[in-house]
């Protein structure tokens, strides 16, 4: 079977290999669908995100969907947790500090054509949900677990700043949970228009409007700095967005003067159901923000188009 793997920075080699063998608690299934996400790129561009370092060469892909062998379409969490530990036992099975996570550090991702994975972590999806759909629930359970972390109270107004893939998510999800007013910023017009396109609740941050929650959904220490300006004081920042060089800074002044509280947010907690709910009953689009799909075979090419920022969400389809 064909596979991709990231040798070094910006080092990408197809291999062909041989087909996985699932072991006791797991199935073999093939994938439909996969995401390139804004962490595939910090691996690609750095080799690394964070302290997390390239060990040997990865298969990257972490938002995907399959057919079980036994021909049942799911989507398929990417994180497995020991399921023993303190977290795992209370219900913050995120924080596992065993977690294996596809495309992560020493375990291969889904950016090949069949891959063993855990059964517990294959979760059915309708017809009505498509592969690529289905590979969206991913991105959409960091936006749920983000918005959760934002404790977003109904009516009230929730400012988005940097609208990539879990931004414009972000802003659907705060929508759903109750949000009046959305306020979006991002240096790039098709992505405002990409958040603006689902109606008039969504509106652009215009430098000054104060709102109540605010996440940053880049990295960016503008995007950051955004966000506290535009919080209201006494607020709460949700850092979404993964920096660059593994720094967040912000003028602490502004942060002290308001007395804000800083929340980070880490991948997601038990959301896929929900994310599932969400998609199925036409609450969220994700289809919208799907702007490319390639094969497998053209894969390195869609990473190109991720990098360059000229779509939205690119899907392989292996
Ligand atoms: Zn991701
Ligand atoms: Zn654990």
């Amino acid at each position: 079977m064909k596979a991709l793997r990231l040798h070094a920075p910006g080092d990408l080699r197809f291999h062909e290999e041989p087909m996985p063998v699932a072991q006791a608690d797991e199935t073999l299934i093939r994938v439909t669908a996969v995401g390139i996400c804004g962490s595939d790129l910090h691996w690609l561009g750095e080799g690394a995100i964070g302290d997390a370092k390239l060990a040997r060469p990865l298969i990257l892909g972490h938002e995907f969907a399959a057919v079980t062998e036994y021909g049942v379409r799911v989507a398929v969490d990417p994180a497995v947790p020991c399921e023993h530990c303190e977290y795992c036992r209370s219900n913050r099975k995120h924080l596992c500090p065993e977690t294996r996570f596809a495309g992560h550090g020493s375990c291969d991702g889904s950016l090949r054509e069949w891959m063993a994975w855990p059964t517990r972590n294959l979760i059915p999806i309708p017809d009505s949900v498509s592969a690529a759909d289905g590979a969206m629930l991913e991105p959409l359970g960091v936006a749920i677990h983000a918005v959760r972390l934002a404790q977003v109270q109904p009516g009230s107004t929730v400012g988005v700043f940097g609208l990539g893939s879990i931004g414009l998510l972000v802003a659907q999800v705060a929508r759903v949970e109750g949000a009046g007013r959305v306020l979006v910023h991002d240096p790039l017009p098709h992505r405002m228009r990409a958040a603006q396109s689902h109606g008039p609740w969504v509106q652009p941050w215009d430098g000054h409007a104060c709102v109540n929650h605010a996440l940053d959904c880049s990295g960016n220490a503008g995007a950051v700095q955004d966000a506290m300006a535009a919080v209201e004081t006494g607020g709460r920042v949700v850092l979404v967005g993964i920096p660059d060089d593994d720094r967040t800074t912000f003028v602490a002044s502004v942060a002290r003067r308001k007395e804000l509280t800083i929340q980070l947010a880490r991948r997601m907690n038990e959301t896929y159901l929900r994310a599932l709910e969400l998609v199925n009953s036409g609450r969220v689009d994700v289809r919208s923000i799907v702007s490319h799909s390639v094969s497998l075979g053209e894969a390195i090419r869609g990473f190109g188009i991720a990098q360059h920022r000229q779509g939205l969400k690119v899907i392989v389809n292996p």
